[in-house]
Parts: structure tokens; sequence; C-alpha cells
């Protein structure tokens, strides 16, 4: 029966899709487009922004997904001037509300927030605001918790709804419902209820989380089965995708920086992504010594020395700003060139908005991760306390280790859209290489090597760390741990993507000890490992391609990509060819 049902509500949601919703026919057309231009200085929409708006003003259930940086909010910020009543919006971050209040407060949007520690005065106001059929608010944002724990504000939500003026009640990361997303909210499920209390009033749930569990769980938390799920692509096909072999030693990995901000990426204007205070700190030491221009950024630093950095770099002082991730919010430098990560995101989520902060001008932008298998390490004794984080960051990894597959087709997996026989352009490390050959190699022999070492280990109540058990497998380290045959016929650096293979699929597992300074990470064998004694146990990975990137070279800007319509690429000499006769280009993002 559940099957049954899944079924009709996917064919719902399918039929509903099918509408296009994109139109300019509708009875609110003309003011949506006023409403665009005058009131948030915009000349045009974006990919779904349009379908979003239409079909919540036709007072659909509606889930929005679209990446962080998409513009999602203009969604219900605009359907709210468009007609009477209020809209509210339920957001799970105090800071994000008050940015966003702020903000419409410069458009002269009637707007207010309603918080937990707001003062007595503003949330009377705001209850008032319910009430009063007068009231020139248009937008209240509320926390979830407001929704379910306030009485008061609940019996004053229903006044409005009686009054007729409860417009429609839009829902920011809605991913939030759900156990099976990243940030599994308890207060958001109070808002289950919502659909039941005010009939005919539309939801309007929006997420950068595309996965269609996700999405299922949020439509059956919501009440809202079946609903109309708009979707705008993931593909940004002006950035380049790249890995980078991450050197051992830190000067070799500060010369790799150097040699990108001086030649690949000299005048132009980057992030550094770093996964901890320390190497923020670090890297921007070390770089200034190599007498770059970049400035430090995280969460220690006071908010004003933090928006002093953010300036410097804004204005070009700064090349390149060397950050933890804290670093994000409010990033809407166009010219973003470059998004080097020093160490690996702790999940695709994570990478795809990070790295997805460069080329917002659709101008080609590059983004390159040092990888190392030892980082896996580092970042998984940070995270791995958190449920389903070993999940994601296993996701990274394979995004990493893989040198077959085109990047933005892992990509596009990752988000659950369908990639079908799109191109790529040539912009990933993947495609630009041209053989389509792909290697493999067998494991079962490595797989019965490495089981037998931390066997042998585990006799001697020794446990290994990834390097003991490289140590080990190539006869260096303790005599008693080393193993008894003979050395792997490829390089440490191979064995490293090996382990790092295993790790993910879960031959290998990670066992954490905490010490009085430190987790240490262990590696035993995972649940997997036991398939290597049945007969006919194989396994092979696919070898990686080493591809050439020059770092001491300008990149290819005479490429340069721009992107005038939604996936359609244009080369930038050719945009500025015809931009000589007509003297504009239009750049769509
Ligand atoms: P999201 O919630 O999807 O992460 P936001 O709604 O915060 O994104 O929007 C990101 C930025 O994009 C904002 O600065 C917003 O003003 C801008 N923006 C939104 N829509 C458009 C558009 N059609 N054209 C230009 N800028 C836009
Ligand atoms: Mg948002
Ligand atoms: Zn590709």
């Amino acid at each position: 029966k559940t099957e049954l049902k899944k079924a009709l509500n996917k064919l719902k949601s399918d039929t509903l899709a099918k509408v296009d919703w994109a139109g300019i026919k509708y009875e609110w057309s003309e003011e949506v487009e006023k409403m665009l231009k005058d009131v948030f200085k915009i000349s045009s929409f974006r990919p779904k922004q349009l379908s979003a708006i239409n079909s919540t003003l036709s007072r659909q259930h509606t889930i929005v997904v679209m990446p962080t940086g998409a513009g999602k909010s203009l969604c219900y910020q605009l359907p709210a001037l468009v007609e009477p009543g209020i809209t509210i919006v339920v957001s799970p971050l105090v800071s994000l509300m008050e940015d966003q209040v702020r903000s419409l407060k410069n458009k002269e949007i009637n707007a207010m927030l309603m918080t937990s520690t707001s003062p007595k005065e503003e949330t009377n106001a705001a209850l008032n605001a319910l009430k009063d059929i007068k009231t020139p608010i248009k937008l209240l944002y509320v926390t979830p918790e407001r929704l379910a724990k306030s009485k008061r504000f609940m019996a004053n939500l229903q006044k409005c709804f009686s009054n007729g003026r409860l417009q429609r009640i839009a829902i920011d990361e809605v991913h939030c419902c759900s156990h099976w997303g990243h940030d599994f909210r308890p207060d958001y499920k109070y808002l289950g209820i919502l659909s039941n209390m005010f009939p005919g009033v539309p939801l309007l749930g929006l997420t950068a989380t595309a996965t269609a569990h996700v999405l299922n769980d949020v439509q059956k938390m919501l009440n809202i089965p079946g609903c109309l799920i708009i979707k705008s692509t993931f593909n940004r096909p002006n950035l380049f995708y790249k890995i980078l072999e991450k050197p051992t030693s830190n000067d070799e990995c500060l010369n790799i920086l150097e040699k990108l901000l001086k030649h690949r990426y000299k005048n132009e204007s980057g992030i550094i992504y770093t996964n901890s205070i320390k190497d923020a700190e670090d890297v921007t030491n070390g770089l200034r010594q190599k007498g770059l221009k970049v400035g430090c950024y995280h969460a220690n630093m006071e908010a004003e020395a933090r928006s002093k950095v953010h300036i410097k770099w804004h204005e070009n002082y700064y090349q390149a700003i060397v950050a933890t991730i804290a670093f994000g919010m409010g990033i809407d430098k166009p010219d973003v060139r470059f998004v080097i990560h020093h160490t690996i995101s702790k999940s695709m989520e994570n990478y795809y908005q990070e790295s997805g902060r460069a080329g917002r001008d659709g101008l080609r932008g590059e983004c390159v991760t040092l990888y190392r298998m030892q980082d896996i390490f580092k970042v998984s004794a940070m995270v791995f306390s958190s449920v389903g984080s070993m999940d994601f960051l296993y996701g990274m990894v394979k995004y990493c280790l893989n040198g077959h597959l085109c990047r933005r087709e892992l990509i596009a997996k990752h988000f659950d859209e369908d990639w079908g026989d799109s191109d790529c352009n040539k912009m990933c490390d993947v495609c630009i290489s041209n053989s389509n050959v792909t290697k493999e190699i067998n494991l079962e022999s490595h797989c019965q090597t490495l089981t037998s070492i931390i066997d042998n280990a585990a006799k001697q109540d020794t446990k290994l760390t990834a390097q003991k058990l490289l140590d080990a497998w190539f006869l260096k380290g303790p005599v008693p741990l080393r193993h008894k045959g003979k050395e792997p016929p490829f390089s440490r650096a191979f064995a490293e993507d090996v382990v790092a293979y295993l790790l993910v699929e879960g031959y290998l597992t990670e066992d954490f000890h905490y010490t009085a300074y430190s987790t240490v990470v262990y590696l035993k064998k995972g649940p997997n490992m036991e398939a290597i004694n049945d007969q006919n146990f194989t396994l092979k990975m696919p070898i990686r391609k080493y591809t050439n990137f020059e770092l001491d070279r300008p990149a290819p800007w005479d490429n340069v990509i721009v992107t005038e319509k939604p996936d359609t690429l244009k080369r930038k000499s050719d945009v500025l060819k015809k931009a000589k006769k007509s003297k504009t280009i239009i750049i769509d993002d």
C-alpha cells in the first residue's frame, strides 16, 4: 500500500512538473515584472525563479530546490508584495533572518522578525500585526519554535487566517524537517500541522538539498505529499573542476599555492579554504612571507577584524582570502576566479557550496582541491561524532579518488540530477584528458595482505594508523608489524589511493580514540572485508589519471566561458566580438 501511495504521489508531482510554470500570461504577471524591476531592482529572473513564483501564486504547495546563492528568497519575497496579506517565513537561523529583514527594509519593504530573544515590544508589535487587518507588514520572519511552542502566536496566526490575510507560509531550509538531511532540526517537525490548520494557504519550502529521499521525507513531514517540486540545475558550466595531489610537506604545499597565485591566478581574485583556524593562519603567514597579499578569516576573529578583511578582499587589495568555512555568508563578489581547497570539505554538499563561490559572473572560474589520503583522517576526527557525517565525508573522498567519470556527472548524481549525455565541454580534469580508457587494478590479493597485517598487529595488541598500516605494507617501521611477503608493486602514493578506496567502500573502517590532546584515528577491517574469503570475490579499483595542470602559467582565461542563457556556453572572444557591435553584454547567471 505504501508503495502504491508513493507511486501515486510521484505521478502527481510529475504531472504538476509538466506544466509550464514559467509563463507570463497569469493575471499577476505584469505586477510581478514591475516589482522585480522597481522594488528589487533586478533586470531578469534566474532559472526557475519565475516558475516558483507562479506556482505559489497559483496557491500550489511547492518545494523549490536551488543551489545556495541561486536566489531562493526572491521566490517568497516577491509574491509577498503582489498580494494583500501577510507572508510568514520560517527560518532556522536568527542571523539569516536579521540579514534578510535588514535588506528588505533597505528596499522599503515592510518586514519584521520575531524570535525567542526579540524584545517584548517587538514581539507585541508582530503579534498585533497578525490580528490587524490594516497592518502594513508584508513579511513576518519567525523561528520554527514560535510555531511550535507559542500558543499566543498560534492564536494570532489563526486570527490572521480567519481574516483571510494569511497569504502563504514559506519554510526556508526545509530539509531541516528530515532526519535524512544533514541538518535535522527537531522544531521543524511541528510544521506538519500547518497544511491542515490553514487549508488553502500555500506552503512554499525552499532548500539546496535535492536528494529524492530527503524531498520525499519533507513532503511527508509537511503533509503535502505529491506537491510540486521545482528544481533548478546544479550544473555550473563555467566552473573548471580539478583535483591536485597534495604534497606531504607544508612547505611544498605552500610552494604550489605560491605558484598558483603568482602565475596561474596572477591578478585574479580568489578564496583558499582550510579546515582549521591554525591552517588558515599558517597558510596566510606562509604566503605573506612569499610576498603575496592575502587576508586571513575565521570564526575566532572579532567581527570588526573580519569585516575589514572582507572589505580589503572585495576591493582587491588582497588577492585571496585564506579562510575556514566560517567565511561564506554574504559573499557576493562576482569575479571570484578561483576557489582552492587546501583540505577536502566534509561533504559534497559543502564542497559544492564552497567551490560554487567562484565564477558568479558567468566567466570561467577554477575549483582546485588539494587532496591526499591523510586529510581524510584530519576531517573525520573532527566530524565523526555527528550522525551521517562519515557517509558525507566519504562522498567527498569518492569524488577526489574518481579519475574516470566526469566530475560534473558526479556532482549531478549527488544532487539527484539527470546528467544523461550532457556535455562538460572539457571543463573538468577528467574530461580534459584525452584518453577514454579506464585502467583498473585488482585488489583481491592486496585485501588479503592488509588483512594479515591488521590481524598480526591485533595479536600484538597494536592498533594501526593509516601511516603505520602503509609502513607495514611497504616493509618499513617496527619489524614485528611488517608484512612478511613482498613490497607492493606500486608507489606509496598509489597505495594511499588503495587504502582510501577500501575505506570508502567499507573494506576498511575508522576506529576513533581520544587522547588528552586529540583524536587518533586507527584503521581496522570493515564489514565488507569478510567477502575476501568467498571464492568468487573480486574487487577492482579504477585507476586515477593524472592530468597536466600548469601551475606557473596563466590559466586559459582566453578560453573563458560565459554563460549567456543558462546551460549554453560561449567563448569569451565571441561574446566580446558581439559586444563590440552591440555595446552591451547581458550575462545571465
Ligand atoms: P539562496 O537563498 O538561494 O542561497 P539568496 O536568496 O540569498 O540565495 O540570493 C542570493 C543573492 O542573489 C542575493 O544577493 C540576491 O539579491 C541575488 N539574486 C537573487 N535573484 C537574483 C536575480 N534574478 N538576479 C540577480 N541577483 C539575484
Ligand atoms: Mg537562502
Ligand atoms: Zn567533465
